[in-house]
């Protein structure tokens, strides 16, 4: 008998979002009448439909596909030459950030090349995470066998979580320890938190100092609205020789369900053998797209260039408008109720305290019964989501203005 893949079964059983959907439908089921009232603010997905740049450009890039003398196969393993090219000069190097068209792989997305980076870091590295913490990256740590078992409280020995607090304001400052590995995510999901130049600039100094590297997932950048908070980990000096960056057009150009993404990986970047000769990670990367991967379709990588036309920034600013427009009603609307609210400025996500010491879940069942409103339970990011929970702005700004109203009850 074929043997199977053990470090799966220390995963922890109930993931957040199948224990939600399993509670909202036993509410359903058993309130037929309220269910029909139901308005989800939990899972963070898009709502509004694709930008046309986008649509149209997918049109037509199938329609190329179609005809002999423009038909296209198999692409370049790390994604289109026009695409790569669009991004590093747009993102990058139109903000005076020094990135090469080769720097750029396309993805499926960043949630995929989170699991993909690891085939290519060793299994010994110390890895850190942030505590509340998008689940991706501790599951795909545990499945490759970076972790020990799972705690009671439901952290993985030998992972060191960072915790994100009031007192930091959700932003973790470096430990006094070594470790090799930092997964750091600003905007942040869940807790919308924003780090300054100067904290970003502390974890590249750190990172420096420990020779480490830091896997920078900046999937929401697009809704920074501060003038002076960073986009890109690369805007910090240094950081080109210590970072990975994560980027998506997932909640920017609302392509979660068309699928594309890309990752930012410098040449100067280095890692080391267990001999200690130090070596660039760039080639290793190469090579696993190139023998893993054939990229991403050929309509998706056009959808995803038109993105960065006139036509295709203009309806993404529309985009992120929207959803900021119903992240400040529910913000208001959460704070007017009496409760102590974060994030929802520069992401699409904000963090409440839950009142009267609930914890997180009871808070989840008194949404879901007395508002009929779904939300995510702070517990499900990490211990320290405790006593907190997350309401998402991605929705209609019908239902952002439904809550709102239906949030007063709580007053
Ligand atoms: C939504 C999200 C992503 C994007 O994932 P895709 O796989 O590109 O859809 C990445 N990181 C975080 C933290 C997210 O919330």
């Amino acid at each position: 008998m074929a043997y199977l893949n053990e470090n799966y079964l220390k995963l922890e059983a109930g993931y957040l979002f199948p224990e939600v959907a399993r509670r909202v439908r036993e509410f359903c089921e058993a309130n037929p009448e309220a269910s029909k009232r139901l308005i989800r603010c939990g899972i963070g997905d898009v709502t509004e439909p694709l930008p046309s740049a986008a649509i149209d450009a997918m049109k037509q890039a199938i329609d190329e596909m179609g005809k002999r003398e423009t038909f296209r196969g198999y692409g370049p393993e790390q994604g289109y030459e026009f695409l790569r090219s669009t991004i590093a000069q747009h993102d990058y190097r139109d903000r005076n950030i020094e990135i090469a068209d080769d720097e750029i792989f396309v993805s499926d997305g960043s949630k995929c090349d989170c699991g993909y980076i690891l085939d290519i870091l060793g299994d010994q590295n110390k890895v850190a995470v942030p505590d509340p913490v998008y689940p991706v990256y501790v599951d795909t740590n545990v499945m490759a066998g970076h972790s020990g078992p799972v705690k009671s409280d439901g952290s993985y020995e030998g992972l060191l979580y960072l915790p994100c607090i009031v007192d930091n304001v959700f932003v973790p400052e470096p430990p006094r320890e070594h470790v090799d590995l930092v997964y750091l995510c600003f905007p942040n999901n869940p807790t919308g938190a924003v780090a300054s130049r100067e904290q970003l600039s502390r974890w590249v100094d750190y990172a420096q100092e420990h020779e480490a590297l830091l896997l920078y997932d900046a999937a929401y950048e697009a809704y920074v609205s501060q003038p002076n908070i960073p986009r890109s980990i690369f805007e910090i000096p240094g950081a080109r020789d210590c970072a990975v960056e994560l980027r998506s057009f997932s909640k920017n150009g609302g392509f979660t369900g068309v699928r594309c993404g890309f990752t930012v990986m410098p040449k100067s970047l280095l890692a080391r053998t267990e001999s200690g000769k130090r070596m660039p990670l760039h080639p290793l990367w190469h090579r696993r797209w190139s023998t893993k991967a054939n990229s991403v379709s050929y309509p998706v990588q056009r959808g995803a260039a038109a993105l960065y036309t006139p036509e295709g920034r203009q309806q993404i600013r529309v985009l992120i408008d929207h959803y900021m427009g119903n992240a400040k009603i529910l913000r208001e609307a959460v704070a007017e109720a009496g409760m102590t609210v974060f994030g929802g400025v520069n992401a699409p996500y904000i963090w409440v305290k839950t009142p009267d010491g609930l914890t997180s879940w009871q808070m989840f069942d008194r949404m879901l019964r007395d508002l009929n409103v779904v939300i995510t339970p702070g517990a499900g990011f990490g211990t320290q989501g405790e006593g907190y929970f997350r309401v998402s702005a991605f929705n209609s700004r019908e239902n952002a203005q439904e809550v709102a109203r239906r949030l007063e009850k709580m007053r």
